[in-house]
């Protein structure tokens, strides 16, 4: 019986074997599978992005491209997978494979993002970090800055800050051959209709010999050079500053820099202004009246009771400037009235955390100022963006104006959610929270929407 029993054993031993050999082979079998409907997915979606490319040529040729350049740029050209929020076509065309599970997988965003709190924005050591390299780079780029100055009006430290924001004065590499970014989010990016444009304008930046393909590097999103200019801000904002013919905002940084002089006094900024500065609010302030829609000068917010933080008055020339409230935390954090300039340092980035960055930064270089706002950044809950965003269509239903609804909070929804929370009763804070949030939700749940 004994001996019995371990043949049993043996012999069940030898089934298990062969069952784990066997699973072992299925799922190799069905790796193999996966690689192969995956290549043959990935070769039917790259067939009709070459017609795609192709297609290009009449709006290419219009605008000026040979077809030389458009030949040897995206003749063989095959798209990036390895970009982030690509939206992959399922099926890979009319009559083509369907989208493998593996590859819909892995297009997955890995975690459902959360809005970030303005705080993180902010970290005293990364602004200590830049303002101090940012001190150097000015010194050191001195007679290019203070002619940028003067053909444009833009303080050299806000260049400087935007250089340093962009891309820590050009030590973050910028990895990718742009006009493989830029076609690949044309054809299966979030905005294909941009980049659609922003490919046939980088096509005319290397027709006219500004840089060469090699030389034409970008980020994942397409933005190029010391400064991060898209194919179309080149188009209409680089300049050739070293007068060597080329504007070469990859290899130039007088070329880079004056650029973004061009662009942002092109685009409004007034070089006798200030772009904003911190301010104190009196206790229980309406925070509504953020935003540039409820501009109105310094005298009149003054008359509000708003006091620039360093205490005492405003400057009496500052006090016939328009200027708006930004409250990037609502009234959990710091308080700003901003001019013009800040909607113009806006354009290059849209979000109030980055204008503020941008114009903090330059106020650190300039003033030789420590890092760090006088208000306090208190608290925030950080929400789950398709949280917010589901909010924020509830609000839009309700008749509010939230300006664009994408789960994060700017200053219209900022707005919107000041009113309700004097509506619903609860305290004023102008800030997403979960008791206005669910109060919302909750109400439009029960009314159906
Ligand atoms: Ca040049």
């Amino acid at each position: 019986m004994g001996r019995s029993l371990s043949i049993a054993i043996l012999v069940s031993a030898a089934i298990a074997l062969m069952l784990l050999l066997g699973a072992a082979t299925a799922m190799a079998a069905e790796a193999a599978a996966t690689n192969d409907e995956v290549a043959a997915y990935k070769r039917a979606v790259e067939k009709r992005f070459a017609e795609w490319l192709q297609a290009l040529w009449p709006d290419a040729q219009a605008a000026g491209v040979s077809r030389a350049i458009f030949d040897a740029n995206l003749k063989g050209l095959k798209l990036n997978w390895s970009l982030p929020n690509l939206i992959l076509p399922n099926p890979a065309g009319p009559g083509g494979p369907p989208l493998p599970q593996a590859l819909a997988e892995a297009a997955k965003p890995k975690h459902q993002p959360e809005f970030d709190a303005p705080e993180s924005y902010f970290k005293a050591p990364n602004l200590t970090a830049l303002a101090s390299q940012g001190r150097a780079k000015l010194a050191e780029w001195r007679p290019t800055l203070d002619a940028i100055e003067k053909r444009y009006g833009l303080p050299a430290s806000i260049v400087v800050a935007i250089w340093g924001r962009e891309t820590g004065f050009g030590q973050i590499d910028a990895p990718y051959d742009a006009i493989s970014v830029i076609a690949s989010q044309g054809f299966m990016g979030r905005r294909p209709d941009d980049f659609r444009k922003q490919l046939i304008v980088a096509l005319k930046i290397l027709e006219e010999g500004h840089a060469t393909r090699a030389q034409m590097k970008s980020s994942w999103a397409g933005a190029m050079g010391y400064t991060q200019f898209m194919p179309t801000d080149f188009e209409n904002y680089a300049v050739d500053f070293d007068g060597d013919g080329r504007r070469d905002i990859w290899g130039s940084i007088a070329d880079a820099l004056a650029s973004t002089g061009n662009s942002l006094h092109t685009q409004g900024w007034d070089g006798a202004k200030p772009w904003g500065t911190e301010v104190r609010l009196p206790k229980d302030f309406d925070c509504t009246l953020q935003g540039p829609d409820k501009a109105r000068t310094v005298a009149e917010w003054a008359k509000l009771g708003v006091a620039p933080v360093a205490g005492g008055a405003f400057a009496a020339e500052r006090l016939a400037d328009p200027s708006f409230l930004v409250l990037p935390a609502g009234l959990k954090g710091p308080a700003f009235i901003a001019t013009n300039n800040f909607a113009v340092l806006k354009l290059y980035n849209n979000s109030d955390v980055y204008a503020i960055f941008v114009g903090h930064v330059a106020d650190m270089i300039a003033r030789n100022a420590p890092a760090g706002f006088v208000g306090a950044w208190q608290p925030v809950e950080r929400l789950p963006r398709d949280r917010i965003q589901r909010f924020q269509e509830v609000l839009v239903a309700q008749g509010h104006d939230v300006g664009k609804v994408d789960g994060l909070a700017g200053f219209k929804t900022r707005q919107a959610i000041g009113l309700t929370e004097k509506k619903l009763g609860l305290p004023l804070s102008c800030y997403p929270s979960s008791a206005v949030v669910d109060a919302v939700l909750k109400e439009a749940s029960a009314a159906g929407q």
